[in-house]
């Protein structure tokens, strides 16, 4: 077996405030990135819903690929209003 100190420091473990599954240690804020997309989806939605932007603007507005943004209006999760 290894003789692994890192997994020794469990007292630091940090879990998401949403789903309560444990953080990595490089995460950033108290919740998983699953969770975190989740609540950056809802505020997307809602931005789009009251503002007529494109995708890059949304993306560049909340700081998320456009990729994200991309496979949410796919998947059907947006609502967005086509331009033509
Ligand atoms: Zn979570």
């Amino acid at each position: 077996m290894f003789n692994n100190n890192s997994f020794s420091n469990k007292s630091n473990k940090k879990t998401c405030r949403n789903c309560g599954r444990y953080l990595a240690r490089s995460n950033q804020g108290d919740l998983c990135p699953e969770c975190s997309d989740e609540e950056i989806y809802a505020e997307v939605k809602e931005y789009i819903l009251h503002n007529n932007v494109t995708e890059l603007q949304v993306a560049e507005k909340f700081n998320i690929p456009l990729k994200q943004v991309k496979s949410w209006v796919k998947d059907g999760r947006i609502d967005y209003r086509k331009h033509h």
